[in-house]
């Protein structure tokens, strides 16, 4: 979750989820969460980190009482996940929930099980927005799914929402065969709309174990950056969609250096990332399974901090893995040694599938070959 376009510009097309992210950190130090409701799903996407995994999952009442724990724990931004979490047929119960405690919810759904009368219960639900999966046309996004018909779905979907006048966000995974469709993702979200493309690195586990050659290259990433630097955050295209990168936290530190070298100052984009560092892990950010575990995050499934049924949330942030995660002091390898360590801290969770130490260098860093 680094906002490229928000963190160089000022131009912030999702301030309000980042106000009510640092609002929820201020009040009990939890900014925001994945919370993932089922593992159930109708596609079976080739890279799913998830693998086809199913767990046993919370009852309706016990969904009800997680959702007040987020509210006792300060309302964090939290995010709504799967598996397919339309698959729950208490979905729209846990949303109005959620915003009748005034928390701030992004729903991420396949968008296939998205008609009229679901769009207007969304919509009706108060979800602040929705977060729909596409790959790239209609061939590359269905070889990705694995169901043909699911990128027409998906437009259908994007109407829809849109015309229920729900704000949206086009998310995808940076592997190989997807790069060259970035620009038609976002050619897409200006056509409907979308508040930001979430462009999450692509990590081979899961399903995704099995095409570890999708992992793009440093190389392959700085071209994309330097694509949004001169189009996007200098030229201004795409001006009012934000760029959203997950998971590769030195992005930002790349551009930040780009940008210096051709002499703008980027002093406040210094200043917010000392305030909050963009690898999150130990950092505000806890991640919620279908059976009310709470872990580090949803990649990092070895590293329980309690369960949400039972635990007060607060509590679970001193927990010494949580507390460790967090403190950039602790870092390793070319990590520890780096003079961004507090802005960035690398990634969390690549330190740990990569290396096996969760404290360990982030081997994907951009600044570093
Ligand atoms: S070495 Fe680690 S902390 Fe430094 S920029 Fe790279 S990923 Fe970030």
């Amino acid at each position: 979750m680094t906002h490229l376009r928000s963190l160089f510009t000022g131009n912030d097309p999702l301030s309000a989820a980042e106000r009510a992210a640092m609002a929820s950190l201020r009040r009990g130090g939890i900014s925001s969460v994945i919370w993932i409701v089922t593992e159930r799903c109708n596609l079976r996407c080739i890279h799913c980190y998830e693998g086809g995994r199913i767990t046993p999952e919370l009852s309706t009442g016990e969904v009800l009482r997680v959702a007040e724990r987020l509210k006792e724990a300060g309302r964090p931004l939290t995010f709504i996940s799967g598996g397919e979490p339309l698959l729950r047929d208490d979905i729209m119960i846990l949303l109005r929930k959620l915003k009748e405690f005034g928390i701030r919810v992004i729903l991420s759904t396949n968008g296939t099980l998205v008609d009229e009368k679901m769009a207007r219960e969304l919509a009706d639900s108060g979800v602040n927005n929705v977060a729909i999966p596409l790959y790239g046309p209609e061939d590359v996004h269905d070889a990705f799914t694995r169901m043909p018909g699911s990128h027409e779905r998906v437009i259908r979907a994007l109407g829809l929402l849109r015309d229920y006048g729900l704000s949206l966000t086009i998310k995808t995974v940076v592997a190989r065969r997807v790069l060259p469709h970035i620009k038609y993702l976002f050619d897409l979200a200006v056509e409907y709309g979308a508040k930001a493309v979430y462009l999450c690195d692509f990590i081979p586990v899961g399903r995704g174990a099995l095409m570890r050659e999708e992992v793009p290259s440093k190389e392959e990433w700085r071209s994309l950056l330097d694509w949004f630097i001169d189009e996007m955050l200098l030229g201004g295209a795409y001006g009012g969609v934000e760029i959203d990168i997950g998971l590769h936290p030195s992005t930002a530190i790349y551009v930040m250096e780009r940008l210096r070298e051709r002499g703008y100052d980027t002093s406040r984009a210094e200043e917010r990332m000392k305030d909050r560092r963009l690898s999150v892990e130990g950092r505000g950010f806890i991640s919620i399974s279908p059976t009310g575990d709470v872990y580090l995050s949803n990649y990092l499934t070895d590293f329980r901090l309690g369960n949400a049924l039972r635990d007060d949330l607060k509590k679970l942030l001193n927990h010494p893995l949580y507390r460790s995660a967090g403190d950039s002091s602790q870092l390793k390898g070319r990590c520890g040694s780096c003079p961004y360590k507090d802005m960035c801290g690398g990634s969390r969770v690549k330190a740990y599938i990569y290396t096996g130490d969760l404290l360990g260098e982030d081997p994907t860093c951009l600044i570093q070959d």
